[in-house]
Protein backbone atom coordinates (compact mmCIF):
# COMPACT_ATOMS: atom_id res chain seq x y z
CA UNK A 1 0.00 0.00 0.00
CA UNK A 2 1.58 3.77 -1.26
CA UNK A 3 1.48 6.51 1.12
CA UNK A 4 -1.47 7.72 -0.81
CA UNK A 5 -3.63 4.88 -0.27
CA UNK A 6 -2.82 4.53 3.10
CA UNK A 7 -3.73 7.95 4.26
CA UNK A 8 -7.43 7.26 2.17
CA UNK A 9 -7.82 3.65 4.64
CA UNK A 10 -6.79 6.65 7.55
CA UNK A 11 -9.89 8.07 6.59
CA UNK A 12 -11.75 5.38 6.63
CA UNK A 13 -13.54 5.07 3.38
CA UNK A 14 -15.73 1.86 3.12
CA UNK A 15 -14.08 0.92 -0.42
CA UNK A 16 -10.95 1.38 -2.30
CA UNK A 17 -9.65 0.76 -5.76
CA UNK A 18 -7.23 1.59 -8.15
CA UNK A 19 -6.34 1.55 -11.75
CA UNK A 20 -4.72 3.62 -14.72
CA UNK A 21 -5.41 7.13 -14.77
CA UNK A 22 -4.39 6.99 -18.37
CA UNK A 23 -7.61 5.14 -19.09
CA UNK A 24 -9.96 7.86 -17.63
CA UNK A 25 -11.87 9.39 -20.74
CA UNK A 26 -13.76 12.62 -20.24
CA UNK A 27 -16.90 12.15 -22.16
CA UNK A 28 -19.21 14.40 -23.78
CA UNK A 29 -22.12 12.57 -23.11
CA UNK A 30 -21.63 12.91 -19.16
CA UNK A 31 -21.55 16.69 -20.01
CA UNK A 32 -24.81 16.47 -21.65
CA UNK A 33 -26.08 14.67 -18.92
CA UNK A 34 -25.09 17.56 -16.27
CA UNK A 35 -26.57 20.13 -18.63
CA UNK A 36 -30.26 18.01 -18.83
CA UNK A 37 -30.57 19.23 -15.46
CA UNK A 38 -30.56 15.71 -13.82
CA UNK A 39 -29.09 16.72 -10.79
CA UNK A 40 -29.80 20.38 -10.78
CA UNK A 41 -27.38 21.90 -10.46
CA UNK A 42 -25.96 22.63 -13.71
CA UNK A 43 -25.35 26.07 -13.76
CA UNK A 44 -25.96 26.67 -10.22
CA UNK A 45 -22.23 26.08 -8.90
CA UNK A 46 -18.75 27.24 -9.28
CA UNK A 47 -17.70 23.45 -9.10
CA UNK A 48 -20.19 22.59 -11.71
CA UNK A 49 -20.48 23.02 -15.55
CA UNK A 50 -20.45 25.29 -17.03
CA UNK A 51 -18.75 27.30 -14.48
CA UNK A 52 -15.56 24.58 -13.54
CA UNK A 53 -13.90 24.61 -16.82
CA UNK A 54 -14.14 22.55 -19.90
CA UNK A 55 -14.41 18.98 -20.36
CA UNK A 56 -10.51 19.45 -22.85
CA UNK A 57 -9.11 20.96 -19.99
CA UNK A 58 -10.16 18.06 -17.34
CA UNK A 59 -8.83 15.99 -19.90
CA UNK A 60 -5.68 17.13 -20.22
CA UNK A 61 -5.40 17.44 -16.35
CA UNK A 62 -5.94 13.65 -15.84
CA UNK A 63 -3.40 13.12 -18.51
CA UNK A 64 -0.81 14.42 -16.41
CA UNK A 65 -1.46 11.49 -13.88
CA UNK A 66 -0.54 7.88 -13.99
CA UNK A 67 -2.35 6.65 -11.19
CA UNK A 68 -5.77 7.10 -9.91
CA UNK A 69 -7.26 5.79 -6.61
CA UNK A 70 -11.22 5.32 -6.71
CA UNK A 71 -12.71 5.76 -2.87
CA UNK A 72 -15.99 4.78 -1.71
CA UNK A 73 -18.59 5.26 0.93
CA UNK A 74 -20.95 2.71 1.20
CA UNK A 75 -24.83 3.10 2.76
CA UNK A 76 -26.93 -0.02 4.00
CA UNK A 77 -30.06 1.09 3.66
CA UNK A 78 -33.53 0.12 5.27
CA UNK A 79 -35.60 0.21 2.60
CA UNK A 80 -35.19 1.69 -1.26
CA UNK A 81 -36.50 4.29 -0.10
CA UNK A 82 -34.08 5.41 2.88
CA UNK A 83 -33.67 8.29 1.87
CA UNK A 84 -31.66 9.52 4.70
CA UNK A 85 -28.85 6.68 4.92
CA UNK A 86 -28.76 7.91 1.18
CA UNK A 87 -28.44 11.69 2.32
CA UNK A 88 -25.99 11.06 5.19
CA UNK A 89 -24.00 8.62 3.16
CA UNK A 90 -23.68 11.19 0.63
CA UNK A 91 -22.76 13.89 3.05
CA UNK A 92 -20.06 11.27 4.68
CA UNK A 93 -17.84 10.53 1.57
CA UNK A 94 -18.01 14.44 1.14
CA UNK A 95 -16.69 14.76 4.50
CA UNK A 96 -13.99 12.16 3.71
CA UNK A 97 -12.52 13.64 0.76
CA UNK A 98 -12.06 16.96 2.57
CA UNK A 99 -10.47 14.86 5.09
CA UNK A 100 -8.50 13.00 2.41
CA UNK A 101 -8.09 16.13 1.00
CA UNK A 102 -6.24 17.88 4.31
CA UNK A 103 -4.01 14.61 4.97
CA UNK A 104 -2.80 14.89 1.54
CA UNK A 105 -1.94 18.90 2.29
CA UNK A 106 -0.52 18.13 5.48
CA UNK A 107 1.71 15.07 4.10
CA UNK A 108 3.23 17.85 1.53
CA UNK A 109 1.44 15.65 -1.30
CA UNK A 110 -1.83 17.58 -2.41
CA UNK A 111 0.05 19.64 -5.02
CA UNK A 112 0.88 16.47 -7.06
CA UNK A 113 -2.65 15.37 -6.91
CA UNK A 114 -5.60 15.68 -8.50
CA UNK A 115 -9.03 15.06 -6.06
CA UNK A 116 -12.67 14.39 -7.58
CA UNK A 117 -15.42 14.29 -5.11
CA UNK A 118 -19.37 13.13 -5.69
CA UNK A 119 -22.13 15.73 -6.23
CA UNK A 120 -21.66 19.54 -6.30
CA UNK A 121 -19.97 21.40 -3.67
CA UNK A 122 -21.73 22.11 -0.20
CA UNK A 123 -18.93 24.06 1.42
CA UNK A 124 -21.64 26.93 1.54
CA UNK A 125 -25.53 26.58 2.38
CA UNK A 126 -25.72 28.69 -0.44
CA UNK A 127 -23.60 29.20 -3.62
CA UNK A 128 -22.62 32.29 -4.27
CA UNK A 129 -22.90 31.94 -7.98
CA UNK A 130 -22.79 33.83 -10.49
CA UNK A 131 -23.15 36.93 -8.77
CA UNK A 132 -20.19 36.46 -6.23
CA UNK A 133 -16.71 34.54 -6.38
CA UNK A 134 -16.62 31.51 -5.01
CA UNK A 135 -15.76 32.02 -1.37
CA UNK A 136 -13.67 28.89 -1.18
CA UNK A 137 -11.71 28.54 -4.55
CA UNK A 138 -8.86 26.52 -3.24
CA UNK A 139 -10.86 24.12 -0.89
CA UNK A 140 -14.09 23.75 -3.16
CA UNK A 141 -13.76 19.92 -5.16
CA UNK A 142 -15.34 19.01 -8.69
CA UNK A 143 -17.32 15.77 -9.00
CA UNK A 144 -16.02 13.47 -10.79
CA UNK A 145 -19.20 13.43 -13.23
CA UNK A 146 -18.38 17.12 -13.84
CA UNK A 147 -15.20 16.33 -15.08
CA UNK A 148 -16.46 14.13 -17.64
CA UNK A 149 -16.37 10.44 -15.86
CA UNK A 150 -18.57 7.78 -16.08
CA UNK A 151 -18.46 7.03 -12.81
CA UNK A 152 -19.39 3.18 -13.10
CA UNK A 153 -16.92 2.92 -15.77
CA UNK A 154 -13.98 3.90 -13.24
CA UNK A 155 -15.11 1.63 -10.98
CA UNK A 156 -14.60 -0.93 -13.25
CA UNK A 157 -11.61 -0.26 -14.17
CA UNK A 158 -10.50 -0.02 -10.35
CA UNK A 159 -12.15 -3.40 -10.33
CA UNK A 160 -14.17 -2.21 -7.28
CA UNK A 161 -18.15 -2.49 -7.62
CA UNK A 162 -20.40 0.30 -8.50
CA UNK A 163 -22.93 -1.04 -7.02
CA UNK A 164 -22.89 -2.66 -3.75
CA UNK A 165 -26.02 -4.51 -4.00
CA UNK A 166 -29.24 -4.68 -3.00
CA UNK A 167 -30.59 -1.54 -0.27
CA UNK A 168 -26.89 -0.20 -0.37
CA UNK A 169 -25.84 3.71 -1.89
CA UNK A 170 -22.37 4.13 -2.70
CA UNK A 171 -20.90 7.54 -3.57
CA UNK A 172 -17.42 7.60 -5.15
CA UNK A 173 -14.70 10.13 -5.87
CA UNK A 174 -10.92 9.25 -6.71
CA UNK A 175 -7.53 10.79 -6.25
CA UNK A 176 -4.82 10.92 -9.08
CA UNK A 177 -1.40 10.92 -8.30
CA UNK A 178 1.75 9.88 -10.08
S1 LIG B 1 -17.15 26.95 -1.89
FE1 LIG B 1 -19.16 27.90 -1.65
S2 LIG B 1 -19.20 29.47 -3.26
FE2 LIG B 1 -17.56 28.05 -3.80
S3 LIG B 1 -18.47 26.50 -5.14
FE3 LIG B 1 -18.61 25.71 -3.06
S4 LIG B 1 -20.64 26.32 -2.35
FE4 LIG B 1 -20.14 27.62 -4.14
Amino acid sequence: MNKIEQLAQDVGFDCMGTCSARDLVARPEVRAMCAAGKCQVYDHSWACPPACGELEDFQQQMNAYEHCLVVQTVGEMEDDFDFETMEEAGNLQKQRVLDLVEALDAAGLSADTMTLSAGTCTLCKECTYPDEPCRFPDKRLVSMEAAGLVVSEVCELADIPYNHGPQTIAYSGCVLYN
